[in-house]
């Protein structure tokens, strides 16, 4: 929570405040047009009221507060719940302008708050201290005025609901694959989406009223639009560009470079640092897709690289993949770009595979020629993960860049930094009177982000110059 609190207070429009840049060159692509974070605050805010105010503007004679109040949690719970689809990181809309990583953690700490506004309102209505008759008496859902549909989709949408919230919190410990519980995660969300609809019309008492049943039936209209956009409208324009696998190779210990180039025309257009959700092998349709951050650069117009580490079943599987499958590329998504943001030094703090976008931004730099010092802190576990060693070497010579490498198990006479990218490591090779003009870009392991993270704060760096972006949302 207070980790949001703080990527929220640091979200803005990125280029309010800019500082002085030494150098013009940009990292960019695509329009520079930006959406302030503070804006979709307010849309959200709005959203999740306008139900309580369009029940209040009915002016019906008031219940006791306690009915007042489930009725309140109910509507504005449900109107959240609907625009958790909005929020499921596949839109640039938002993900775009706040970033995946806030885009996720938004959407699961609404989850959460809202399954418990949810899980309070049927007993408000009949919890013994406030109601008569008492919950053990079995008549009591007449005496709530529901019908027999109004009270069996409440009751559905409600237990999917506790279902969808405890499979995500437990997702990994249930085991099962990553594809089987998007299903289910998707399956279960439209159950809540349409069971409650009718539930909320059915039984509420304000919903029935015309303009609060428009309101609805808006958001339901979005949510289940957001579905067909995600899983019919965009498969079929990918149908209409599709990629082919060019090459795979292993890079490093457990790791591949896997290139893909689209049958015609160009690449998509992103910004270094960006990520896409990548299909190889299957139908557009399937759910047989991850997301990859693109390390190569925009420059490279014809093909876009990635640097994929082995994990679970697909990136296990990597290395069987032949030249020539096709594949498909939903994207670009995610802010972890150098776009619109100026700093007077450019860090890049990876931690093992987190370092493939960091590549793409340093790789468009020195496509660039960019004259800022940039400083690359580079930590792995042992010798055999560092990836591209020769060309973060020659890379130098173009560039005004320092590459520290940080390793857990030293091989026999390494010369460089031993240990983890902790506390010590960042303000030594960071520490400078500068440092809060630059810009920091994070990715690696939670832990390191967040170690990462508070250090620079620490350091006097401001939250907006500090753009970081992990691999895993658990
Ligand atoms: C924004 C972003 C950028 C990423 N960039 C890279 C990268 O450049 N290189 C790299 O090696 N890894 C990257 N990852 C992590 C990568 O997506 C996972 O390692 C990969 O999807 C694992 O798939 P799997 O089938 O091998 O393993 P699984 O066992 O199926 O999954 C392992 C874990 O990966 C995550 N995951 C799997 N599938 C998805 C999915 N469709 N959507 C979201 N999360 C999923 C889940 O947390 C899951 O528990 C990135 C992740 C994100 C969110």
């Amino acid at each position: 929570m207070r980790q949001l609190y703080s990527r929220l207070r640091a979200i803005r429009n990125p280029m309010i405040g800019a500082l002085p840049q030494s150098n013009t060159n940009q990292v960019s692509a695509g329009s520079t047009w930006v959406f302030s974070p503070w804006l979709l605050i307010a849309l959200y805010l709005g959203f999740v009221l306008t139900p309580i105010l369009l029940a209040w503007a009915q002016g019906l004679p008031p219940r006791k507060w306690q009915d007042e109040l489930s009725s309140g949690l109910a509507l504005s719970a449900f109107a959240g719940l609907l625009i958790e689809f909005v929020l499921s990181g596949r839109f640039r809309l938002v993900s775009g302008h706040i970033g995946i990583d806030t885009t996720m953690r938004f959407h699961q700490l609404m989850a959460r708050s809202l399954t418990v506004f949810i899980l309070m309102h049927p007993f408000l209505y009949v919890t013994p201290m406030m109601n008569d008759p008492l919950p053990w008496d079995t008549t009591a859902q007449h005496t709530l005025g529901l019908t027999m549909a109004a009270f069996s989709t409440g009751l559905i949408a409600w237990l999917a609901l506790m279902l969808i919230v405890f499979f995500a919190i437990f997702r990994e410990q249930t085991g099962g694959s990553y594809e089987t519980w998007r299903l289910s995660h998707g399956i279960a969300a439209v159950m809540i989406a349409v069971f409650g609809m009718h539930h909320t019309i059915d039984a509420g008492r304000y919903s029935s009223d015309s303009t609060l049943a428009v309101f609805w039936f808006v958001l339901l209209t979005t949510a289940i639009f957001t579905l067909l956009w995600v899983y019919a409208l965009k498969p079929c324009g990918q149908l209409r560009n599709p990629y082919s696998v060019q090459s795979v190779r292993s890079v490093a210990l457990k790791t591949w470079e896997l290139v893909v180039t689209p049958l015609e025309g160009d690449v998509i257009d992103f910004s270094a640092g960006q990520f896409v959700w990548l299909n190889v092998g299957h139908s557009p349709f399937s759910l047989h897709e991850n997301p990859f951050s693109i390390a190569s650069a925009p420059v490279s117009r014809n093909q876009i690289s990635f640097v994929i580490k082995e994990v679970g079943d697909f990136t296990r599987s990597i290395g069987q993949i032949a030249p020539g499958t096709v594949a498909y590329v939903d994207g670009p998504h995610g802010n972890l770009t150098l776009k619109g943001r100026n700093g007077a030094g450019i860090a890049l703090i990876a931690g093992g595979v987190g370092i493939a976008p960091l590549l793409g931004i340093l790789r468009q730099l020195r496509h660039d020629r960019d004259k800022r010092p940039i400083v690359l802190l580079y930590g792995n576990r042992v010798h055999d993960q560092i990836v591209y060693a020769e060309e973060l070497v020659k890379m130098q010579e173009v560039l005004n860049l320092r590459v520290e490498h940080v390793l857990g198990e030293q091989p026999r006479g390494w010369q460089g930094r031993s240990g983890i990218i902790d506390a010590s490591t960042v303000r030594d090779i960071l520490g400078r009177p500068d440092a809060e003009n630059w810009l920091y870009f994070v990715c690696g392991p939670l832990p390191m982000i967040e170690g990462v993270e508070s250090t620079l704060l620490s350091m006097g760096v401001s939250n907006r110059q500090i753009i970081s972006e992990r691999f895993y949302y658990d």
